[in-house]
């Protein structure tokens, strides 16, 4: 069932009340909300869209392509967020702003030599599996310096920072490591890239459960759904 606009605002003012108190008592900056549309239909995205959020979060490719088709009068940015298979690259490269989910070298090579050269570079995020956990994606911080130094000399592409997802913890304090964990390698990276490269600036971090601690530890994007959209079915 769509959503109405009502549940709609009210969703978006508790997301937007819960991360001005968490940059209020963190002393932090306010990160950019994406809201990730996964399984919601291009008319919840529209309603959305119409309270002024720009930015929508997809991971299943044809899924994202059949609501694009739907939504060309909207001025969105689309940010790719799930898993991707090499055959699927070049449909990634052609049709969204932002990838954050490049978690291979190789992906990143041919997203950059499938980039098509009239539009913008395509803005991208390493993922990294900070809880090294076999049945995710991502680099391991281990081998996030060298890919990180060789990714952002590819052409067609803009390296901007890192994602995660971490495994569910249930406190705060717990939630939080995993993220300072993930800040304290993209300033690591940042010291080590090679001169005119621009620095990386984002941090994407932060589902609906773990809003608070993302941005306690210098989120710069938020990904949330359920929070804004409600459970999915
Ligand atoms: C689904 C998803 C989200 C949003 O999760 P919610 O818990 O619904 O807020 C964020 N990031 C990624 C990569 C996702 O797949």
């Amino acid at each position: 069932m769509p959503i109405t606009e009502q549940q709609i605002a009210v969703r978006l003012q508790d997301v937007e009340k819960r991360i001005s108190l968490t940059c209020q008592t963190h002393k932090c900056s306010t990160p950019s909300l994406l809201a990730v549309s996964k399984t919601r239909t291009a008319e919840s995205i529209r309603t959305l869209y119409s309270s002024a959020i720009k930015d929508f979060g997809e991971n299943y490719l044809q899924e994202a392509l059949d609501k694009q088709q739907q939504l060309t009068d909207c001025d969105i940015h689309w940010h790719f967020i799930g898993p991707i298979q090499s055959n699927k690259s070049r449909a990634v490269a052609e049709h969204f702003h932002w990838v954050h989910s490049v978690d291979r070298l190789k992906l990143a090579k041919r997203l950059s030599n499938q980039r098509p050269p009239t539009l913008p570079f395509l803005q991208i995020c390493l993922q990294i599996n900070i809880d090294n956990e076999t049945s995710k994606s991502g680099f391991t911080v281990n081998e996030a310096v060298s890919a990180a130094i060789e990714i952002s000399q590819l052409p067609n592409l803009r390296l901007r920072g890192l994602m995660c997802i971490p495994q569910k913890r249930e406190t705060l304090a717990k939630q939080r490591q995993p993220f300072a964990k993930i800040a304290a390698l993209l300033s690591t990276i940042n010291h080590q890239l090679p001169g005119g490269i621009p620095k990386l600036d984002t941090l994407s971090m932060g589902m609906s459960d773990d809003i608070e601690a993302a941005i306690a530890e210098g989120a710069t994007i938020i990904r949330i759904g359920t929070a804004l959209f409600g459970p999915r079915q």
